[in-house]
């Protein structure tokens, strides 16, 4: 299927890793140009590397995105290099523990600013260029937003909030023709995850446990079935589609009940 994605500009948060990664690569395979928005200088190189040696059009703007003008400077920066944007993918972010119980108010503030803030900066800063594009916007968000984790309130709050923005800014935006959806991971393997394993006695055995619980062929969702999903809503194949949250996580969030009953 052509995806329609030739010359057109994608902003990635987080694209240098992960999930992001997939997005930036799979984006450039399909004929796109991927700003990645990321901090991480090595795996934002490598990966720069990796595919200009491969002819694909990326840039890497290595700034983590805190303050809403780290925002701008990236809309700026990528405006005045390609002259348009067509979609934001938001996706940095990071669970990190602040809980209720064992949290504290300023920690939770912060983390909810951490992983919520940029998400709409990015998009306040992109929208004239997205209006002129009719571009399309993906968050990431995550099944802890549905379920709760436990200990996790500010990162949980702010996934949450992503959904309901996802609803509204697709309200908002539907006089320009500009789609909003989210995507909704459970259980991918990313560097961030490996982090998480890696805090368990036993990181093996607890990746089995969780293996075992997906419906969907008992295995972790691939960052790159996540990235064909986004692809998929960033181009003009889904040019009916919006408001909506789509799981892409084995059944993991909504099955397992229906299984236990059998
Ligand atoms: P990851 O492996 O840590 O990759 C994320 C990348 O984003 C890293 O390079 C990170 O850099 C960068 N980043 C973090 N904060 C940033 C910021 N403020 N501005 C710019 N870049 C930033 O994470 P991932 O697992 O791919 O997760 C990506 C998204 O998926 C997140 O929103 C996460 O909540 C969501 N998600 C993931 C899973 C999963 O199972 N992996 C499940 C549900 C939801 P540093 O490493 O230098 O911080």
């Amino acid at each position: 299927m052509e995806l329609n994605l030739e010359n057109k500009v994608f902003l990635i948060s987080g694209g240098a890793k992960g999930i992001g990664a997939a997005i930036s690569r799979t984006i450039v395979q399909e004929g796109g140009i991927a700003v990645i928005i990321d901090p991480s200088k090595e795996a934002g190189a490598n990966l720069f590397q990796d595919l200009v040696s491969e002819n694909k059009k990326v840039y890497h703007i290595p700034l983590r995105l805190l303050e809403a003008e780290h925002s701008k400077e990236a809309v700026d920066l990528t405006v005045s290099r390609f002259g348009r944007i067509d979609g934001v993918v938001n996706n940095a972010g990071a669970n990190d523990g602040i809980g209720l119980e064992h949290g504290s108010p300023v920690a939770f503030r912060k983390s909810v600013e951490k992983n919520l803030g940029h998400y709409y900066d990015l998009v306040h800063f992109a929208l004239p260029f997205l209006k002129s594009s009719k571009g399309s916007i993906v968050n990431i968000s995550s099944k802890t937003a549905i379920t709760g984790q436990g200990n996790t309130s500010g990162y949980t709050a702010a996934k949450g909030a992503q959904l309901s923005l996802t609803r509204e800014w697709a309200v908002e935006l539907l006089p320009y023709g500009i789609r909003v959806n989210a995507v909704i991971p459970a259980e991918v393997m990313t560097p961030l995850y490996q982090k998480w394993l890696d805090t368990f006695d036993h990181p093996e055995e607890q990746l089995n446990l969780i293996e075992n619980r997906i419906p969907l062929e008992k295995r972790m969702t691939t960052p790159q079935e996540i990235a064909n999903m986004v692809i998929f809503l960033l181009s003009d194949r889904s040019s009916h589609t919006t408001g909506q949250l789509l799981y892409v996580d084995g059944g993991y969030t909504h099955l397992d009940r229906a299984i236990g009953r059998k």
